[in-house]
């Protein structure tokens, strides 16, 4: 197999950067392009590691895509500009592989139809670290037998969307495994949001300090027990192996992936 020409889009944010330093050391891949609102003109190795590379930082258009052609095209930016950005790298004949979160479920059926009819493949991860998938995975399995279950996601406070594209997953996930509906009962709230946010009867509390990155615990419930899972990202460079992972599997695939776990052989 040649070499995959990439483009990253949010090149200049705290996941671009380190999605554009993980691409040019991987062996495979070639950085073709850095998009960003920020730093447009500037060389992006100066950003980096302060040594130009010859790849400025330009506005994500159809033209500069068209421009630079790669065959991906990895985004790491906000809520606000993730679909926009998606629907024009299909329109270029470019595959989407996607880490912003705050993506919604109707927003992930509209992807779903511009994949189809785009012919291509498209990735969309809420959390590329392969050890949150594994927690996800353990939750939806430990959902069979515990079906009260509460999360607790952390995350730095520069974090924008609550609750984490990883935690609303989770929830899925764990209602789509319940074997029974937890027992409701009447609760008196001292205060709006005490219980957190509900998602499919599970209860998501999201905590945003300085100092995290990137944790969540899932605790399960039953008579006499309780059952902790939990998984820390202490830095960007767990999420490194699973975009590299992403990248190199979509130019093999068709339609949508939503999810690492359907990328890998767990
Ligand atoms: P950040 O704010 O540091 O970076 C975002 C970058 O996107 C900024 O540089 C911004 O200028 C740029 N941007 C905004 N609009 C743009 C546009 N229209 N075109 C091009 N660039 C644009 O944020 P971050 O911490 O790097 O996180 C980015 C996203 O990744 C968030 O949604 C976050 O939740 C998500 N995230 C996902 C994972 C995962 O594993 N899936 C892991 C960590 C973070």
């Amino acid at each position: 197999m040649g070499t995959i020409r990439v483009a990253v889009s949010g090149a200049c944010g705290r996941m671009g950067q380190k999605v554009c330093q993980t691409i040019l050391q991987e062996k495979g891949l070639e950085l073709v392009a850095a998009f960003d609102l920020q730093e447009q003109g500037a060389d992006l190795g100066i950003i980096l590691e302060n040594r130009p590379l010859g790849i400025k930082i330009e506005a994500l258009t159809a033209e500069n895509l068209k421009k630079h052609k790669p065959e991906v095209m990895v985004d790491f930016t906000t809520p606000m500009v993730v679909m926009q950005n998606i629907e024009v790298a299909l329109q270029c004949g470019v595959r989407p592989v996607v880490g912003t979160t705050g993506i919604t479920q109707v927003d992930l059926a509209r992807v779903s139809r511009q994949v189809e009819e785009s012919a291509l493949g498209a990735v969309i991860a809420p959390n590329f670290a392969l050890g949150a998938v594994l927690m996800m995975k353990f939750a939806a399995t430990t959902a069979r037998y515990f079906p009260q279950a509460e999360i607790i996601e952390l995350h730095h406070d520069k974090k924008i969307d609550a609750p984490s594209g990883t935690a609303l997953k989770t929830a899925e996930m764990i209602a789509r495994e319940r074997q029974a509906e937890p027992a409701h009962k009447e609760e008196l709230l001292k205060l709006p949001g005490a219980r957190g946010a509900l998602q499919e009867e599970v209860h998501i509390h999201s905590v945003r300090l300085n100092g995290l990155i990137a944790h969540q615990e899932v605790i399960f419930g039953g008579p006499g027990q309780t059952l902790l899972i939990r998984h820390d990202s202490y830095d960007r460079s767990s999420f490194m192996p699973g975009v590299v992972l992403a990248v190199k599997n979509i130019v093999k695939l068709q339609g949508l992936v939503y999810g690492l776990e359907n990328l890998l052989n767990l």
